[in-house]
């Protein structure tokens, strides 16, 4: 069986540590659309040119780029049999954009995870990661105009999420192997409804 995932949480709640350690676990790929973006900035692609000037200054890159790089990642094979993404959605369109994508296939998403934590601890966290990484957009004031651009935008996509009965919250503060035992444990019983073994 398959799990179709997408993994909320400010920048900086640890997504990208967690989503490795899930998607290791239930052997599905992790699709971090701020990775490929990343990726592509580093490659000096048209992609990665259209969307870095958003990227350093902490604002989403436009839908029509973002939802279209999304639908070419999903149809490659390896997102057949489940996938955990990663920064995607973000907007409400993209929301839409996705069901839609899925509903091509006569699929839908099972599971929405959203990491919660306190802004404060977030700051603390990507400047540490900023001085590690040296990423360009990591810089205090970008940190928190994304917190900002989170908040605004795509925070009440949870909401949304919860209504349709899929939003399976957990708190992403504490170390990484009890967090990651945290989320194991409240998505075990959600995956084996559907015949996934965590
Ligand atoms: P992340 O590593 O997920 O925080 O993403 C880094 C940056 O990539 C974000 O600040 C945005 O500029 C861009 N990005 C990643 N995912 C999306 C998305 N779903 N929609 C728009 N922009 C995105």
């Amino acid at each position: 069986m398959s799990a179709r995932m997408v993994l909320l949480g400010p920048p900086g709640a640890g997504k990208g540590t967690q989503a490795a350690r899930i998607c290791g676990r239930l052997s599905i790929p992790a699709i971090s659309t701020g990775d490929i973006f990343r990726a592509n900035v580093a490659g000096a692609t048209e992609l990665g040119r259209r969307a870095q000037q958003y990227m350093d200054r902490g604002e989403y890159v436009p839908d029509s780029v973002t939802n279209a790089m999304v639908r070419s990642r999903l149809a490659a094979d390896d997102a057949a049999r489940g996938f955990l993404l990663d920064g995607y959605p973000r907007t409400e369109g993209q929301v839409h954009e996705l069901d839609a994508i899925l509903a091509a296939s006569g699929l839908a998403l099972d599971i929405v995870l959203e990491i919660t934590a306190d802004s404060e601890a977030v700051v603390a966290r990507l400047l540490t990661r900023a001085s590690e990484q040296n990423r360009a957009d990591d810089t205090e004031s970008v940190i928190r105009h994304r917190l900002e651009v989170y908040a605004e935008q795509t925070a009440p996509l949870a909401a949304l999420y919860r209504d349709r009965g899929l939003l399976v919250q957990v708190d992403g503060i504490g170390a990484v192997d009890e967090v990651t035992e945290r989320i194991m444990t409240a998505l075990v019983p959600r995956l084996s409804a559907r015949g996934v073994t965590a």
